[in-house]
């Protein structure tokens, strides 16, 4: 199903570290590298932390009945809750917790309000009731949480996935930059991290969380529960622009295609959600559920991946506003504009950059230019990592160290992915002096001759 699955359209695979064991994921991370062994591209790993999810504890009866208007306690009493109070086995809820807050539990769908706060419990009347059972989760949307974005179990998790040589670690909860500072210097360099944006204290700051992380992702789950589902449109609008005005990948996820959990075929709206999310300037879209228990994991990637790429079917005739943010005065930028210029102008079938770190092929990719782009790498890790990245194919391969090798070399690989045959032009971007990593300061333009395609048809 996983080779299946990549076939389809899948750049990008997550592994859920909320559910199952450091067994089962060791095996399909060792079942991903063997099917890109197999298929000779790069596939992408992200290792989804679980943060620190908040829950309540048990009650003694299983479950309980909340009224609208009734008291309702939270305490930090270890006892089995009653239809009065429940076990909160978080101090630091009950610490910052304000008269006037929200406390929502099981995914929004009960409300409370805080009316008073004790010394170790808080006092609230329920706003919207229902059934309430044993280790629900709890969201507090006012509060920013005095805890540390990693717990013990991520700190563990965290260890494990890089020992797996995963390319992605992705942080759920994100309240404020310096969590995603303490994650990478954790991860130091060894994959890319990635911060979830699901409170609406990270969606206010995030400028500069997008300036810390390697990425960000609308985790739109969380997010809807945080926040009244009325502003989350708009707050996928803000962070995407973020992203892509600071050109780090920016993945949309949660509820894309969630009728196809049951269904082969997805509602018109859906089709129009995952649309609009390519259509804002997403890297990459995400399936949950539809893919990891649903029952049309083939057909909701089909889905997307065909909706994807006719959205972008005429990107460059009419480029959306979203595409269009102001290169940075930098090398990098001048030359990455630069090359989407020329080979618009010339009618170029690809731009190839050679880039070591990856950092070129991520300016590349934020000029959302009309063709694709080949990302030559020298490092297999940045290969796997710019698949998340949009409009990107990276291919790693031996490093070159003339201007001679560099087309050659070029022209090479973009005939062997069948970017270009005999006539075509390619834009080349590169930095000279080769082998030293550093600035971006070539531009250069080649022809494929009919010479060339021998051996390639
Ligand atoms: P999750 O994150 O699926 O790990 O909760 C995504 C989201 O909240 O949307
Ligand atoms: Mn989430």
């Amino acid at each position: 199903m996983l080779e299946k699955l990549w076939h389809t359209g899948v750049d990008v695979f997550r592994l859920n570290m909320s559910h199952g064991d450091h067994a089962d994921k060791a095996d399909i991370v060792a079942r991903i590298r063997a099917i890109e062994k197999k298929i000779k591209r790069p596939i992408a790993i992200m290792a989804d932390l679980q943060g620190p999810k908040l829950r309540i504890a048990t009650f003694a009866e299983g479950s309980i009945l909340l009224k609208k208007g009734q008291r309702f306690t939270l305490d930090l009493v270890d006892e089995p809750g009653d239809g009065k109070r429940v076990y909160l086995p978080h101090a630091e809820i009950i610490e910052v917790l304000e008269p006037g807050m929200q406390v929502l539990l099981d995914d929004g769908k009960i409300r409370l309000e805080v009316i008073e706060r004790r010394d170790q419990a808080i006092v609230t009347r329920v706003q919207v009731g229902g059934t309430l059972s044993n280790r629900k989760g709890v969201n507090v949307p006012d509060a920013v949480l005095p805890m540390a974005a990693l717990t013990p179990k991520d700190l563990r998790d965290l260890d494990f996935a890089l020992d797996q040589n995963v390319d992605w670690v992705a942080l759920s909860f994100v309240q404020r930059p310096e969590d995603v500072a303490e994650a990478k210097k954790i991860v130091a360099g060894r994959a890319g991290v990635l911060a979830k944006i699901e409170k609406p204290s990270a969606v206010d700051r995030i400028e500069a969380i997008v300036e810390l992380a390697d990425a960000v992702m609308v985790a739109r789950g969380d997010l809807g529960v945080e926040l009244p589902v009325e502003d989350v449109p708009g707050a996928q609008r803000k962070i995407i622009r973020a992203a892509r005005e600071m050109g780090k990948p920016v993945v949309v996820a949660t509820q894309m295609l969630e009728s196809m959990i049951k269904s082969p075929v997805p509602t018109r709206a859906e089709v129009s959600d995952v649309a609009n999310a390519v259509h804002d300037g997403a890297d990459a879209i995400m399936l949950s559920a539809e893919s990891a228990v649903g029952d049309y994991p083939i057909e909701a990637v089909t889905v997307m991946a065909k909706v994807a790429v006719k959205e972008e079917g005429d990107r460059g005739k009419n480029r959306p506003l979203a595409n269009v943010f102001t290169p940075h005065a930098t090398a990098e930028d001048a030359i990455s504009a630069a090359a989407r210029q020329v080979s618009e102008t010339v009618g170029a079938k690809a731009i190839v950059t050679f880039t070591s770190s990856g950092a070129t092929a991520l300016r590349a990719a934020r000029e959302r230019p009309s063709v694709p782009i080949m990302a030559l790498t020298p490092n297999e890790r940045v290969a796997r990592r710019l698949c998340i990245v949009w409009g990107l194919f990276a291919v790693k391969t031996r490093d070159v160290d003339s201007f001679e090798e560099m087309y050659q070399k070029a022209k090479r690989m973009a005939l062997r992915y069948k970017f270009v045959s005999g006539g075509d032009r390619i834009a080349i971007t590169a930095g000279v002096p080769f082998g030293t990593p550093g600035a971006t300061n070539v531009l250069h333009l080649a022809w494929i001759s009919g010479d060339e395609l021998k051996g390639w048809e």
